[in-house]
């Protein structure tokens, strides 16, 4: 097995490290009485960003556009004219992965912070309850990862789509909010998907650089059974953490995993309660200055979905 120019050495289980959280929680960043832990934002730092993020309209350049109106629609004289034919959905393309079907789950939902009492909501994650999502986190220059996970999700469909993926996404900013974390999970579960993965960028302090891929523990509560998707979704996070590195140049995490680019966790309800292979990856660090340049940037946005996809693809292929 070959990871070209990464190969991602195991990761160690044990204890992850947190010393991000304790300064986030010490500068007064999070809100919550109950601690910092949210929902499946990701890291600890991700999620204690996840009640304060409150975004302004996105400044930073690149930052996704909502999807454009139809101009039929904005004209009465439009409206005359219409009778042209809309255009046919073009045939899916035929291609390596014809016959495989990949979620992607944009991480968060752009909606979330207008929706505070649902998305708080607890649910049942198999070793414990969480809350139902959470808002995410953001660059300092108020870019959301909501808009980010939506972005670079876009582009990996489209990517996946011209291999002849069958692609389904959990949300597609099509909804006022969530899906909640167990959602998120059973639509994987219900599409039969052959590999999910859900995409985030992390919120940690300044300094902590990087990505990694989240990978399922091996987890046996509450109707979470893991047991038979670690293996393969080790699989899954490691050819994407080794494809990840050679589409966008960025080094595996600084501050979790070790510098392995891997991350095991029994805490998110999106891992614990998915039947089939499933990771999830924190493109980087939105607060970070010189992580958060890259992730406003749509070109570099492009090459971490190239990354990712390529990662689904030579897991697939394998
Ligand atoms: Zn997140």
């Amino acid at each position: 097995m070959r990871y070209d120019d990464f190969v991602p050495p195991t990761s160690r289980p044990g204890p992850r490290r947190r010393p991000v959280f304790a300064a986030v929680a010490l500068a007064g960043v999070c809100l919550t009485s109950t601690g910092c832990g949210g929902g499946d934002g990701g890291t600890l730092p991700d999620d204690a960003e996840a009640g304060a993020a409150r975004p302004s309209a996105p400044a930073s350049p690149g930052t996704p556009s909502p999807k454009p109106s139809a101009p039929e629609a904005t004209s009465p004289s439009a409206a005359s004219t219409s009778a042209k034919p809309k255009p046919k959905p073009k045939p899916p393309a035929r291609g390596p992965l014809t016959g495989r079907t990949v979620v992607i789950d944009p991480g968060h939902n752009p909606g979330n912070r207008d929706h505070t009492r649902e998305i708080n909501a607890q649910v049942a994650i198999g070793t414990g309850r969480k809350e139902c999502d959470t808002t995410g986190t953001a660059t300092d220059a108020g870019y959301a990862e909501a808009l980010f996970t939506l972005d670079v999700s876009r582009r990996l469909r489209t990517l996946l789509e011209e291999e002849g993926a069958k692609v389904v996404l959990t949300q597609d900013g099509d909804r006022p909010f969530g899906p909640c974390v167990d959602e998120r999970a059973r639509i994987g579960n219900a599409a039969g998907a052959d590999a999910v993965v859900s995409v985030h960028a992390d919120g940690s302090a300044t300094g902590n650089r990087g990505f990694h891929v989240i990978l399922p523990a091996a987890v046996s509560a509450g109707g979470a059974d893991t047991t038979k998707i670690v293996a393969p979704s080790r699989e899954l996070g490691e050819r994407i953490a080794g494809k990840f590195v050679r589409a966008t140049g960025s080094a595996p995490s600084n501050y979790i995993g070790g510098d392995t680019g891997l991350d095991t966790r029994d805490d998110l309800g999106g891992l614990n309660l998915s039947t089939v292979p499933k990771v999830f990856i924190e493109c980087g660090n939105m607060r970070d200055p010189q992580d958060a340049a890259l992730l406003t940037s749509a070109s570099w946005r492009q090459k971490a979905a190239l990354g990712i996809a390529e990662g689904i693809n030579s897991y697939l292929m394998r």
